[in-house]
């Protein structure tokens, strides 16, 4: 029987020397190989013969190349002609335009051909659409058969993968069926052993769908399920009670100079309700640019100080955490609550100084980056942390930071309005709470697009809006592996508008600054000194600065949907009209209509729809690290039904077998343990 960790040169056909070129593949044990799924299935199964096919058909045949002629019939035209032939005629493959495949058309090669049919006056031509260089002899065992094609490597071939699958396949092997017989039925899933053997060696293409639906099914079952789990441990785990007790976040909410939205309120009302409940909170508060969740993280760290716990707030930037901080130490102060702020850029002495004001209790609201969780910040005793752009930290920064504490609760702020299927595979474990509502006064921003070439005319609206006394933001991007370029680039607009806009003072403010810099220029900004600021996307998220009217994107094509929305945001905060300017050059198709798009709808919640869409879920983010695991054969949003009878499937086992204690769930048990020890670790 077969050994799942069986080591791979006791594979027939697995040397020494192609053991190391599949360990650098990642492939290193049985098991391994056998989740090395297909890339894709060359169909086998309705060759025919270059005799049979008939004009106008789609065809695909094995033949074998004559001779090759390259043609140039006019400019801008390359032909190759090859002829080949098989036992039943002779026939023209022709290629448009692919000079390189001539290398590979070599007398006696044989060839599997798909293309389009043409015959005319007794001549039969293929015009080729897809093309795969064959052996000589076909194995006999893969006539007629769906073809697994493998992801391989140098040096690696395919008839190695299919022979060395078809090895463990064939050796009596039973994988572990972790799904109880009942489970399969009720989700009609197939078993596992015959979805292995299914997508390595389909039988046909319904079988295959079948093979990819179980094995698909498994990827979301297992996230969810973990995500689940964590949160039944955390509601297991007895949390802490924060009573509304009314003395700070009733003066708080009466010196404050707005009524909240009705929407705050409602998300205000479940936060409480989670807090007074004996058990850990965790929460996600999602509400576009400017929907006012500042202000809900702020009455929850007042209801936490009421209860004599101290609060916890954690921001992904410097200037995103000051402005929580300035935000705070003016609202708290007044109230007699001390607020700290915690960053990387503190001197030794202040730091230590702020550690032990925050170990005594004396600092009752901690606002900071990652310099929270170091591990010499050490709390009194916490009851609230708050993560605000959660997508920038992990699973793993939570929990450093909830281990800060007892069990505290935790609400988690996004500004990205996340699309459902990206929110259950990356806030599976986390209730939801929206901000579906804008505070009132706000016109909505008119965006804008406009080529390159317009400039002149963008100039002129940002000198009408400085005359007014606004600002404006220009941004301009920052994609990492050119990060030299492109801060010329930024260097380049930002010399021409000093220019332009002279005698507005215009700031520059980019990733290479120190963040003392940063901080400088920022504070200038919003304290009017500078009235345009160049930037590139370090002012991506949160700040806020009401006299801002103006945001131009340069090269606005090479942002997602989503940062576009959030860049947006940062201005109309105030009750000016304000405008969403979209530069660029593009005059790709797909990128075009993205950027329609933008000027056609505000709500960010349709865009993160659409922009998964278009993108797919690995670019929604952009290039940062987002945290989205990795999938062997899921794809969203392809598969987001699957996402979601898997997300239930989940819940209801949880529900029913909450330790995965019964018999049945033994195995089960067992992988998830792994997996959710990965996820914590990872
Ligand atoms: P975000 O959700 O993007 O974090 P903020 O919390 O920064 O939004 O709020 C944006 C601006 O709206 C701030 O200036 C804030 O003071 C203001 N604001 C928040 N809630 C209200 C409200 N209910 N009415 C009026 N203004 C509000
Ligand atoms: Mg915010």
């Amino acid at each position: 029987m077969y050994n799942r960790y069986m080591e791979l040169q006791f594979i027939k056909g697995i040397g020494p020397k192609k053991q190391k070129l599949l360990e650098q593949m990642g492939i290193s044990s049985a098991e391994d190989l056998l989740l090395h799924y297909p890339r894709r299935y060359e169909d086998r199964t309705s060759l025919l013969k270059l005799g049979e096919l008939a004009d106008g058909q789609t065809g695909t045949v094995i033949a074998w190349v004559v001779k090759v002629e390259e043609q140039r019939p006019r400019a801008g035209l390359y032909l190759l002609k090859a002829a080949v032939k098989d036992e039943t005629a002779m026939a023209v493959a022709t290629w448009f335009n692919q000079p390189y495949m001539k290398a590979k058309l070599v007398a006696g090669a044989r060839l599997l051909l798909t293309g389009k049919v043409r015959r005319q006056f007794g001549r039969l031509e293929i015009l080729v659409q897809d093309m795969e260089l064959l052996a000589q002899e076909e194995p006999a065992e893969e006539q007629g058969k769906i073809l697994a094609v493998y992801p391989a490597a140098q040096g690696l071939q395919q008839k190695l993968f299919r022979q060395a699958i078809a090895q463990l396949l064939d050796g009596g092997r039973q994988a572990e069926e972790y799904h109880s017989a009942a489970f399969l039925q009720k989700y009609r899933l197939m078993g596992f052993n015959q979805a292995l053997e299914e997508i390595h060696r389909p039988k046909d293409w319904a079988s295959l769908e079948e093979a990819r639906k179980r094995l698909i099914f498994d990827e979301f079952f297992f996230l969810q399920l973990s995500l689940v789990l964590l949160r039944k441990k955390d509601l297991h785990n007895k949390g802490l009670v924060h009573l509304s007790k009314g003395n700070l976040t009733e003066s708080w909410l009466a010196g404050l100079p707005f009524s909240l939205t009705g929407a705050q309120k409602r998300v205000i009302e479940e936060i409480k309700e989670d807090m007074a409940r004996p058990y850990a909170m965790a929460r996600l508060v999602q509400g576009d640019v400017g929907s006012g969740k500042t202000a809900v993280a702020a009455w929850a760290l007042l209801l936490a100080a009421e209860n004599g716990f101290q609060g916890a707030m954690m921001a992904p930037t410097e200037i995103l955490a000051q402005q929580h901080y300035d935000n705070f130490n003016s609202w708290f102060q007044p109230l007699g609550l001390k607020v700290g702020f915690f960053k990387g850029s503190m001197g030794q002495k202040e730091k230590r100084q702020l550690q032990e004001e925050l170990a005594a209790g004396q600092i009752r609201i901690a606002v900071g980056t990652h310099a929270l969780i170091q591990e010499k910040t050490v709390f009194q005793r916490l009851g609230l942390i708050v993560i605000d752009e959660q997508h920038r930290f992990g699973v793993r920064q939570r929990a450093l930071l909830q281990e800060k504490g007892d069990h505290p609760d935790m609400l988690v702020m996004s500004a990205t309005p996340i699309p459902r299927t990206l929110a259950l595979t990356l806030y599976g474990d986390l209730d939801i709470s929206l901000l579906d509502e804008m505070p009132p006064g706000r016109k909505p921003v008119k965006t804008i697009c406009i080529l390159e070439k317009a400039r002149e005319k963008l100039n002129q609206l940002l000198r009408q809006e400085l005359e007014q006394g606004h600002q404006a933001f220009v941004v301009c991007p920052l994609i990492e592996e050119s990060e030299a370029m492109d801060l010329q680039n930024a260097q380049e607009i930002y010399q021409q508008l000093k220019k332009k806009l002279n005698p507005f003072p215009v700031g520059l403010l980019h990733g290479r600054q120190s963040a003392a810099e940063k901080e400088e220029i920022m504070a200038a900004f919003a304290a009017g000194a500078l009235k345009a600021l160049v930037s590139t996307t370090v002012i991506e998220v949160g700040v806020n600065v009401p006299q801002a009217t103006v945001m131009v994107i340069e090269n606005s094509e090479r942002f997602g949907l989503a940062q576009l929305h959030q860049l947006r945001g940062r201005v109309g905060r105030g009750k000016l009209q304000a405008y969403c300017i979209l530069v660029t050059n593009t005059s790709e198709p797909l990128a075009l209509q993205r950027l329609k798009l933008m000027t056609e709808t505000n709500d960010g919640f349709c865009l993160a729809e659409e922009d998964m869409l278009l993108r797919g879920p690995g670019e929604f983010f952009g290039t940062r690290q987002h945290g989205l695991p990795e999938f062997r054969l899921a794809k969203l949003p392809e598969d987001r039904q699957l996402l979601e009878m898997a997300r239930a499937a989940a819940l209801d086992l949880a529900g029913q077998d909450p330790e995965l204690g019964r018999s049945e769930h033994l195995e089960l048990n067992c992988l998830i343990k792994k997996k959710m020890a990965e996820m914590v670790n990872g």
